[in-house]
């Protein structure tokens, strides 16, 4: 089976792209959803967090999102040992559905994956790229979040034009309807390969 990393900076359009790919039957695993699931419901993980970022870890048994990432706002080793401690049942968690998966391909959606240099991981991967400005706009809206914020999380993220170089393909969403034929146009050629 064919194993496709989708990545893209914050606010690229990721996972409005990987639905139009499920939308032709392909198995899309959005590695962040699963994430936060993973730390809300292993004990494991729950443990750890909270050796690392204290009591306020979590509140009435639910992932203080708003308090770990305050946290991790301040201090970005923070954020490399949380990672060290969700990561790996994560890749642990999608091996155990990719067996389970039937398809000439599939999906992995993840925000970083050049950032951590685990093309490796990929047969191939798509990019999903857009204009900064859009980009910005999107999250402001979506998430109600501040532009300093966004740009804080930009700056941790590569560039687009080094996304396009390293990548097998690139998907340009500023423009919806433009960006679904480019799902259609990929999502043909790697079926034509999975033969
Ligand atoms: P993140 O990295 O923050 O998870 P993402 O790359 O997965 O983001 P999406 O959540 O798919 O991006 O898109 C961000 C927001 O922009 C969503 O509200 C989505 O509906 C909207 N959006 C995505 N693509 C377009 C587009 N081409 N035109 C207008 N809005 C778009």
């Amino acid at each position: 089976m064919i194993i496709i990393g989708l990545t893209g900076g914050i606010g690229s359009g990721k996972t409005t792209i990987g639905q139009r790919f499920a939308s032709f039957g392909v198995p899309v695993y959005i590695a962040d959803d699963e994430a936060k699931t993973l730390m809300n419901r292993s004990k494991v993980i729950k443990r750890k967090l909270i050796a690392l970022f204290g009591p306020l870890a979590y509140v009435d048994d639910k992932l203080n999102r708003p308090y770990l990432a305050s946290q991790i706002f301040n201090d970005t080793s923070l954020l490399s040992k949380m990672n060290a401690i969700v990561h790996p049942k994560v890749g642990a968690h999608f091996r155990r559905w990719l067996k389970k998966q039937d398809a000439p391909y599939i999906i992995k959606e993840v925000a970083i994956i050049f950032e951590n240099n685990l093309e490796h991981q990929y047969d191939y991967i798509i990019s999903v790229v857009a204009d900064k400005e859009l980009r910005i706009e999107r999250v402001i809206r979506r998430d109600n979040s501040s532009k300093e914020r966004v740009e804080s999380i930009m700056r941790n993220q590569l560039p687009d034009s080094y996304k396009i170089e390293k990548s097998d393909y690139v998907i340009y969403n500023n423009d919806l309807e433009l960006a679904y034929f480019q799902v259609e146009e990929i999502h043909k050629e790697i079926l034509k390969m999975a033969k």
